[in-house]
C-alpha cells in the first residue's frame, strides 16, 4: 500500500536518526483508528482499515512512500544530564501534508528495538496506549496543543514488564517530533552544523513564514517563539488542572505540543502540591512546579542556540538572557487570561490576581474537586455565601455589564463538564487490558470528544472517584 508521505526528516544528515523498519509482531488488531484525524492528514481512511492497512499500523509492513527511522536525541531526566537517548521504541513512518496547511509527522511507538533502545525491549504495554490515545484526544477537544492519536493497535504479542502483559502500539501524530533534547543531544557533540540544520529544519515545518530569515535571527526567532509556546502551553495545563508527569527536556518538544504522556493525569480535587507519577519521588513535576520546570527546560534549550545567536559569547548570552528572562511574564499574564476567563471576568482589573488566587485558596482549604467546582461556577451551582473569597467573586459578577445568562454560557465555554479523571481511564484500561473489552474505552472516549456540553445519560463520568477508586499514582508502564 502506498501512502502520501513525505520523508523530509530522513533527508537530514546522517547522525540525526537511525534508518530502520518496525519489527513485526505476531497477531495484530485494531482498537482505534481516528478517522477525523486520518481525513485531515489525507490518509486513506478506507485502506487502513484493511488487513493491509492493519499491517502498516501494527509495523507489520512498511508502506510505499514511507522511509522509516528512529530518531536520535538526548536529555535531562529529572534534571540530571542523560547523555543519548533517542526513540528507544518509535519509528518514525514520514510526514503528511494536512488539509490543515500543517505537515505533521507519523510515528509508531512501540514499534521494537531501535539502536536507542538501550535495555528496553522497544515496545509498549497496551495500558499506557490506551492512557494515550484518551488523554491526548480528550486534550486536542480541550484545545490544548498536543500530539494526536491516529490508531491503537493490540499486537497479539506479550511483554514483560512487572508481570506479562497484552502489548500495544500507538499511532502517534506530531507537528514535530523535535524535542528540546534533541537540540541538547547536537549541543553536547558540539555540531554546529546539525544544530543549524536542526534550527532549520524547525522553522520550516513550524514556521514556515520564516524560512526567510538569516541565520542568527532564525535562531533568536525560534528561541522566542518556543518560549512563548511553552509559557501559554503551561498555563493551559495549569487552567485544567492536568500534570504531565515526567517533564524532562527529552519530553519537551520545539513545537509547543504536549508530548510524551506517561504517567500523566488530571487532578480531582485542588491540590497545588499533587504528583502522580510513581517515579517522582522528588515532586520535582508537581502541579504547582510545572512553570518554573518549563522555564529550566526552556534555558537548556537556549544553552544549546548561543552558538547560533551570536559569536560573541557574552553577546549571546545576554541574549538568550533577556528572552528568558521575560518567560515568567509571558507565562503569568496567559495564566490570568486563562483563570480570568474561567471564572468568567469580563475586563482586566487591578484585583483579579489576589480574586483568583482567593477563589483557588478556597478551593485548596476544602479540597475541592478543581473541575466541578469550575464548572459549578458556570452553571451558577456554587453557593457563594459559604465563603467570602466567593463573595469577592459574586460581588465582581454583579459590578460587571455582562449578564447572568452571557457570562454563565462563556464560562461554560472555557470549563470543561468532562476530563479523562484518572479513574476512569483506569477503567478503561482494565477493561481492554483484562478482558479485552474496549466499551468502556469507547464510550469514555466519546464522552470526551464534547468536553464543554452537557451531554445527557454522561453524569457519570463527571463524578469525580469513591473512595476506593482513587488513583493516588500512574505509571509509566515502560
Ligand atoms: P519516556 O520516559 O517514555 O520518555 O522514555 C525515555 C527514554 O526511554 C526514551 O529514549 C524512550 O525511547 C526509551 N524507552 C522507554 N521505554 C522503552 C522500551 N520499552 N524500550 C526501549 N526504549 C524505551
Ligand atoms: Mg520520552
Amino acid at each position: 500500500m502506498r501512502l502520501p508521505l513525505t520523508a523530509k526528516y530522513a533527508a537530514l544528515p546522517e547522525q540525526f536518526f537511525a534508518a530502520l523498519a518496525p519489527t513485526p509482531v505476531k497477531a495484530p488488531s485494531l482498537i482505534a483508528l481516528n478517522e477525523p484525524l486520518a481525513e485531515v492528514l489525507g490518509l486513506p481512511i478506507n485502506a487502513l482499515k484493511t488487513e493491509d492497512g492493519l499491517s502498516i499500523l501494527a509495523g507489520n509492513a512498511v508502506a510505499e512512500g514511507s522511509a522509516p527511522l528512529a530518531m536520535a536525541y538526548s536529555g535531562h531526566q529529572f534534571g540530571h544530564w542523560s547523555g543519548q537517548l533517542g526513540d528507544g521504541r518509535a519509528i518514525l513512518l514520514g510526514e503528511a501534508a494536512a488539509s490543515d496547511g500543517q505537515v505533521y509527522d507519523i510515528q509508531l511507538k512501540g514499534a521494537g528495538r531501535t539502536p536507542f533502545s538501550r535495555g528496553g525491549d522497544g515496545r509498549s504495554a497496551l495500558g499506557p496506549v490506551i492512557r494515550e490515545y484518551l488523554v491526548s484526544e480528550a486534550m486536542a477537544a480541550l484545545g490544548v496543543p498536543t500530539t494526536r492519536a491516529l490508531a491503537a493497535v493490540r499486537t497479539g504479542d506479550i511483554v514483560l514488564r512487572e508481570t506479562p502483559l497484552p502489548g500495544g502500539i500507538m499511532a502517534r501524530v506530531a507537528k514535530a517530533h523535535v524535542r528540546v533534547g534533541t537540540f541538547q543531544h547536537f549541543a553536547a557533540a558540539k555540531d554546529l552544523g546539525a544544530l543549524k540544520a536542526l534550527t532549520d529544519f524547525c522553522v520550516g515545518r513550524l514556521y514556515p513564514g520564516e524560512v526567510g530569515l538569516d541565520p542568527r535571527d532564525k535562531a533568536a526567532f525560534l528561541l522566542e517563539q518556543t518560549i512563548v509556546r511553552q509559557a501559554g502551553l503551561v498555563s493551559h495545563w495549569m487552567s485544567l488542572g492536568f500534570i504531565h508527569g515526567v517533564m524532562n527536556t527529552d519530553n519537551m518538544a520545539i513545537s509547543g505540543e504536549t508530548i510524551d504522556y506517561g504517567p500523566c493525569a488530571f487532578m480531582d480535587s485542588y491540590d497545588p502540591a499533587k504528583v502522580f507519577s510513581s517515579i517522582d519521588h522528588q515532586g520535582r513535576y508537581a502541579y504547582q512546579n510545572q512553570p518554573p520546570i518549563a522555564h529550566w527546560n526552556l534555558s537548556c534549550f537556549a544553552s544549546c542556540l548561543l552558538p547560533l545567536l551570536d559569536d560573541d559569547e557574552d553577546a549571546a548570552t545576554a541574549q538568550a538572557q533577556a528572552m528568558l528572562d521575560a518567560f515568567p511574564h509571558i507565562y503569568e499574564d496567559a495564566l490570568r487570561a486563562r483563570f480570568s476567563k474561567k471564572l468568567g471576568l469580563d475586563s482586566k482589573e487591578a484585583g483579579d490576581a489576589s480574586l483568583i488566587s482567593g477563589v483557588l485558596s478556597w478551593m485548596e482549604d476544602t479540597s475541592a474537586d478543581f473541575t466541578n467546582t469550575f464548572r459549578g461556577l458556570s452553571e451558577g451551582k456554587v453557593d457563594m455565601e459559604q465563603d467570602a473569597r466567593l463573595k469577592v467573586l459574586e460581588n465582581r459578577w454583579t459590578s460587571q455589564a455582562t449578564s447572568a445568562e452571557a457570562r454563565q454560557s462563556a464560562m461554560q465555554a472555557t470549563n470543561p463538564a468532562y476530563i479523562p479523571r484518572n479513574h476512569q481511564v483506569e477503567k478503561a484500561i482494565r477493561a481492554a487490558v483484562d478482558s479485552g473489552d474496549d466499551g468502556p474505552f469507547h464510550r469514555l472516549h466519546a464522552v470526551l470528544a464534547k468536553p464543554f456540553d452537557t451531554q445527557r445519560g454522561a453524569d457519570a463520568y463527571t463524578d469525580p472517584p469513591k473512595p476506593d477508586e482513587i488513583v493516588y499514582q500512574t505509571f509509566c508502564g515502560t
